[in-house]
């Protein structure tokens, strides 16, 4: 028989925190939390399976789970010594939900069940409280008919609203008994209204409304888009957390909270988080009312502060990471109700991994695995230029928030998700600014630069969200008056509307009017220390994708070793660093092309030779010594030319031809099929005065620097090769220009002639190509596109059905950004190992964007090559990745070894 129900409670738990696939995170941390002996109410929770069951047979229960939660209600009542629906002393429960990776506020949560006309007065009794139960009651009877039964909320609101209004009460703690009493009977009339039955008394039938709520939330819109935005995807579903209830409500002696062991924004070593006082479950997440600072409540509650503090040591310690924790005190007395491990901002991963590890929590080692390439690119926050003179500043002021998610955001005002998702369609950047934002939220929140809420505190739902996208946030902005109906909001007297711009600085938490200029700041120490660690690591070398010397110096800022590729046709058509002289290259070129005899062509190139020599030299000094592989020009020569006539006329004007004869070349020049026509050496074996001019300047470029007494070592590089014999005739041809010139120049100079394999065919007799050729570079971008035959440049078109679970859910990622390392990955193998045959220390890098795509990276490791190239800013990725990759490595041995015995 299937077990789908699993028990915790009195110090016993079925389960523990390994069991996150099968319990969800929060069911396996409440197992683990009760295990370890922190007080945790009791419980059950149902597992991730049965939600997989249930949507897999037509939304129906398996058959034993019945059965099994009744069991486990009788263990609960045992264990409280509380019943359900008692008159006397009721058992009440939370049910929440909750599946193996955290999504905050996405799914259902039901509190105060077991609630019914007898029990209330069973409650009243028992904590000798009449207006504290039938709160209760009302909120129940509340979250039930708007989650279970998806009653319009607002309509609820709107009685409740009305209620305090006929009493002349602004504060809910100020009702009285009577006034929760009424609501609850006009609730209750509601319900029959909208629903045709009564609201049901038994509380059996309400678990089971409530376990079918969870389970349906799985698959609610928001929940889906969650997992959309955050890549969420392989899991069974969402557990069910059914637990006994206790009160953050009964009065100033209560309270609920939120925590982190550390601040999830800096990742400082600080106890950080909210607290609220006499308030139930939701109200700190939902941000409704904005809570204390734990530094209050330690003054206010100094006691129960020292339990939280040291629960905050224990699961710490126990769980080696930060953890996001949630409690409620009733009655003085601390219950803790979750633990997961926190989000946390791009910086503070950085943080918590290096002092973790120097606090010996983690191992180095750990804390590289800790970074995701996430991490990384969001490391670097955007924030207001500090040009900016301050009057401008401070006179552009609007107001100021709780500063919850750092950086800078700049974009126009909308408020509605909705509106957001629309005008960022059209390419606008928006902020989008609500009152308070709710899960429903989410696809709006993903595309906004920032986000801007007029409740909340840094816990409540568009904090946590925005801080794990690290995503500028700033909350609890309590004097902003955002009114929906008129698309405005006004504070301090000014007004701005929906399309205006603003400026969010959410490291201070104010909010500027306009447009300002934002800048990326310097790395934190902490990434310095980290990457030094993934360097100290690593086995795979990290070179860079530039073909500027500008590019080279940014890619060695990023850690560069080199120069994986340098795509020597896209020096023809710009130049750097005197743009005006971007024109004379063009026309060189073209001229080029338009030659119809070798002296011509001949003559064009002389032109292009000095603008190439001078790039080479910028490249070798920017990269001082590293190695810089040199790709000669690789696309067919009809994307150099206009198409246009008026363009054609132009440069027909300008190289003393016709207008016909330039439309008649360009004509010729057509091909069908240009990915598999006239392009990488075959260019060059039809035209090697081509390949001439560019090893020329390569060599002179080379041979001068040197001179200047700076270390260069030049690898000259042949795309597309697909035989033996052709790259022997490029071999042959690259070595006599050089080795003249470097016998003429009086210099010794090495360098060496190696190729791209971006070919199947390449790749199958890599033998025979490594007798010739010195390095192999693996351009994985052609080799997916021919090995897969599907072209680079369209399959963007289809390639997202492939990948969509929803669709075909071919692939798991795109194989043009994720290298596939089933199928290109089995040429990519067989290329190295045949190659290494023949020469055995062939140096062997990849160069594809592949080599800025962690798995990709870590593929390369696996694969023995010698390093990885990618383009600047990507360049920390790929060390991240060679480092993990050797972590992973070790780790599989040392499991491999312990098997063994
Ligand atoms: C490749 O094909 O992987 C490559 C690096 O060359 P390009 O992208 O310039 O075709
Ligand atoms: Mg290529």
């Amino acid at each position: 028989m299937t077990k789908w129900v699993y028990f915790f409670g009195a110090g016993k738990a079925e389960g523990d925190a390994s069991w996150r696939d099968l319990l969800g995170g929060k069911g396996a941390g409440l197992a683990e939390m009760t295990k370890i002996g922190l007080p945790v109410p009791a419980g059950f929770t149902i597992s991730t399976e049965a939600c997989d069951y249930f949507y897999k047979n037509g939304k129906k229960y398996p058959a034993e789970l019945k059965k099994q939660v009744a069991e486990n209600v009788a263990k609960l009542e045992k264990v409280t010594k509380k019943k359900l629906g008692d008159a006397k002393n009721p058992l009440l429960v939370s049910v929440r939900s909750g599946s193996a990776r955290s999504m905050p506020g996405m799914m259902e949560t039901i509190l105060n069940l077991g609630l019914n006309d007898k029990s209330v007065e069973g409650l009243a009794k028992s904590v000798n409280n009449d207006r504290f139960a039938w709160d209760a009651y009302r909120r129940f009877v509340q979250m039930y008919s708007s989650v279970v039964m998806e009653l319009p909320k607002g309509d609820l609101e709107d009685r409740l609203h009305a209620m305090k209004h006929r009493l002349n009460i602004k504060d809910d703690t100020s009702v009285p008994a009577s006034g929760w009493k009424e609501l609850v009977g006009e609730y209750k009339s509601f319900f029959k209204q909208k629903t045709g039955k009564d609201f049901p008394e038994d509380p059996i039938e309400q678990l089971w409304g409530a376990v079918g709520a969870v389970f349906g939330s799985w698959m609610a819109e928001k929940a889906v888009t969650y997992r959309r935005v955050e890549k969420i995807t392989g899991l069974l579903g969402t557990a069910v957390n059914v637990m006994q209830m206790v009160f953050g409500n009964t009065g100033d002696n209560s309270g609920t909270g939120v925590c982190f062991t550390r601040n999830p924004s800096s990742g400082e070593k600080i106890f950080y988080g909210d607290y609220l006082v006499n308030a139930q479950g939701e109200d700190v997440v939902a941000g409704i009312r904005t809570p204390m600072h734990l530094t209050e409540m330690k003054r206010i509650m100094p006691k129960v502060y020292g339990q939280l503090e040291k629960v905050r040591v224990t699961l710490e310690k126990h769980f080696h990471d930060m953890q996001d924790m949630e409690f409620t005190v009733e009655d003085g007395k601390l219950y803790m109700l979750q633990t997961r491990t926190g989000k946390r901002t791009p910086a503070a991963a950085f943080q918590m991994a290096v002092d973790m590890a120097n606090e010996k929590l983690i191992s180095k080692e750990e804390a590289i695995m800790r970074i995701k390439p996430e991490d990384i690119e969001r490391l670097f926050y955007p924030v207001i230029d500090a040009k900016l003179d301050k009057k401008t500043l401070e006179s552009r002021i609007l107001g100021t928030g709780i500063n919850a998610v750092p950086g800078a955001a700049v974009g126009k005002v909308v408020f509605s998700a909705h509106e957001a998702e629309e005008w960022a369609k059209k390419g606008e950047k928006v902020i989008l600014v609500r009152r308070e934002t709710s899960p429903e939220d989410v696809g709006g929140m993903a595309v906004a630069q920032g986000i801007l809420t007029a409740t909340g505190g840094k816990t409540s739902h568009a904090a946590v969200v925005a801080r794990g996208w690290g995503k500028c946030c700033i909350v609890g902005a309590e004097k902003f008056n955002i009114d929906y109906k008129s698309k405005s909001l006004t504070v301090a007297g000014k007004t701005i509307k929906e399309g205006e711009w603003v400026t969010l600085d959410g490291g201070e938490g104010i909010v500027y009017s306009g447009q300002m200029d934002l800048v990326t700041p310097a790395f934190p120490a902490a990434y310095q220390t980290l990457m030094k660690w993934a360097d100290q690591t690593r086995r795979l070398g990290v070179r860079t994708n530039a073909d500027t010397p500008q590019d080279a110096r940014k890619a060695r800022e990023f850690g560069a070793e080199g120069i994986g590729l340098c795509r020597t046709e896209h020096m023809f058509f710009t130049d750097f660093e005197f743009p005006e002289k971007g024109q004379e290259r063009q026309r060189a070129i073209q001229e080029m092309i338009l030659a119809d005899n070798k002296e011509a062509r001949v003559k064009a190139l002389d032109k292009l030779l000095p603008f190439q020599r001078r790039d080479f030299i910028g490249i070798f000094k920017a990269m001082d010594g590293f190695p810089v592989t040199i790709r000669l020009i690789d696309p067919p020569l009809h994307e150099f030319v206009p198409h246009e006539r008026k363009k054609q006329e132009e440069l027909a004007k300008d190289l003393g031809l016709s207008a016909d004869v330039v439309a008649r070349r360009v004509e010729q020049l057509h091909e069908s099929n240009p990915m598999l026509g006239h392009r990488g050496c075959r260019l060059a074996i039809t035209y090697p005065e081509i390949l001439e001019m560019q090893v020329r300047a390569i060599i002179e470029a080379a041979v001068e620097v040197k001179k200047q007494g700076i270390k260069v070592l030049p690898e000259i590089m042949h795309p597309l090769t697909l035989d033996k014999k052709e790259f022997s005739i490029l071999e042959d041809a690259t070595r006599r220009v050089a080795n003249d010139i470097i016998k003429k120049s009086g210099t010794k100079l090495d360098y060496i002639v190696g190729t791209m394999i971006e070919l199947p065919r390449a790749a199958l007799m890599a033998n025979e190509i490594a007798e010739r050729a010195e390095f192999f570079s693996f351009g994985t971008n052609d080799l997916t596109q021919t090995t897969m035959g599907l072209s680079r440049d369209d399959a963007g078109r289809f390639l997202p059905d492939y990948v969509d679970e929803k669709k075909a859910g071919v692939f798991a990622a795109d194989p043009f950004q994720s290298l596939d390392t089933k199928g290109v990955g089995m040429l990519i193998r067989w290329g190295i190992e045949k190659g290494r045959s023949s020469r055995a220390k062939l140096k062997v890098g990849i160069c594809g964007e592949h080599g800025g795509d962690l798995d990709s990276v870590k593929f390369c490791h696996q694969v023995g090559m010698d390093y990885v190239s990618a383009s600047p800013y990507r360049v920390p990725i790929s060390r991240l990745g060679a480092a993990q990759a050797v972590v992973e490595e070790k780790s599989a041995k040392k499991s491999g070894k312990g098997k063994k015995k």
